[in-house]
């Protein structure tokens, strides 16, 4: 009865119909959005201890006719309630495959692994294989080439199922990463199962490793967990040289964040590739 009174309410409250209406008003942007191919890729170079690129992840926004660039946080949650993430998923695949052949055309950063984020809804769709598989071939890339980074929840959802998905496209080159790593409930014994090539640790555990012991524990746990499985590690929003120090000295590899460089549309990215700028 008290669930039913609080829906009534919302009939009648100003401040929830004016959300309700922003959420559909949103939702039929976003569909548009999708039928108009409105979104736009920006690149998150990944860099070694030496300073040197070796890939970069792929953000996607949102290219609005009138409020211009929308991060991801404000339409990919909804995208994933309404299952428009499918078909936005594919667009940011089909646009990162197509230029990575585009760099490759050029002869550029043929060695970088590009990664992409990948949501449950479209990693569960039983076409998502063959999608990716398909994509690959058509543009000529290797797909050694491509990481899809999948977070702990979608694995954990159904373990299972994860595992055969991503053994079929680990058979054919492709990596994966687990995404936002140790902000969910990894244990062990899966991850030992699981066919990743790379833990990402997640940016609230590096935000204050060099001034909370307790960060500063977790952080040591899960390079150590990576190396006894045999992972590499990557550092996510790094922002302070003395953040990476701490992550060099305790053998993490890889580095992502603001000290490097933060997400940048594709021709500063390609300036970066060409070496015409740094970081
Ligand atoms: P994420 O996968 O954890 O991506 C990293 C986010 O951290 C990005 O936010 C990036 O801009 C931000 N970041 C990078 N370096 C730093 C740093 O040094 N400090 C701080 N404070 N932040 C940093 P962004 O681009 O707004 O993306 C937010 C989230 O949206 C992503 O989180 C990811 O979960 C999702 N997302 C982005 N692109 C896609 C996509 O193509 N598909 C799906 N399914 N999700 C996406
Ligand atoms: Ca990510
Ligand atoms: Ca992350
Ligand atoms: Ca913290």
């Amino acid at each position: 009865a008290k669930a039913r009174g609080r829906n009534r309410l919302s009939f009648f409250e100003p401040a929830i119909q004016d959300a309700l209406m922003r959420r559909s008003r949103l939702e039929a942007d976003l569909r548009a959005a999708v039928t108009r191919e409105e979104f736009t890729l920006y690149y998150q170079p990944q860099v070694d201890h030496t300073g040197t690129l070796v890939g970069a992840e792929v953000l996607v926004r949102w290219n609005h006719p009138h409020a211009g660039l929308v991060p991801p946080g404000e339409f990919i949650p909804l995208a994933e309630e309404t299952s428009l993430i499918g078909p936005i998923g594919r667009q940011v695949l089909e646009q990162a495959c197509s230029r990575i052949a585009h760099w490759n055309s050029l002869g550029l950063g043929q060695s970088l692994t590009i990664a992409v984020n990948v949501s449950a809804v479209q990693f569960r769709d039983p076409t998502f294989v063959t999608q990716v598989l398909d994509l690959l071939s058509r543009h000529g890339i290797d797909p050694s080439r491509l990481k899809l980074e999948l977070t702990e929840s979608l694995i954990l959802d159904d373990v299972q199922g994860s595992i055969v998905t991503m053994n079929r496209l680990k058979a054919e080159g492709v990596g994966f990463s687990m995404d936002d790593f140790g902000t969910g409930y990894s244990s062990l014994s899966y991850l030992k199962r699981l066919p990743l090539d790379q833990l990402k640790i997640d940016r609230s555990f590096v935000e204050d490793v060099t001034t909370d012991p307790n960060d500063a524990v977790i952080v040591r746990t899960i390079i150590a967990m990576s190396r006894s499985l045999g992972l590499d590690v990557l550092a996510e929003g790094v922002e302070r040289p003395e953040q990476r120090a701490f992550l060099v000295a305790n053998g993490c590899q890889v580095f992502q964040g603001y000290l490097f460089s933060p997400p940048v549309d594709t021709s500063t990215f390609e300036a970066m590739l060409t070496g015409r700028i740094g970081f």
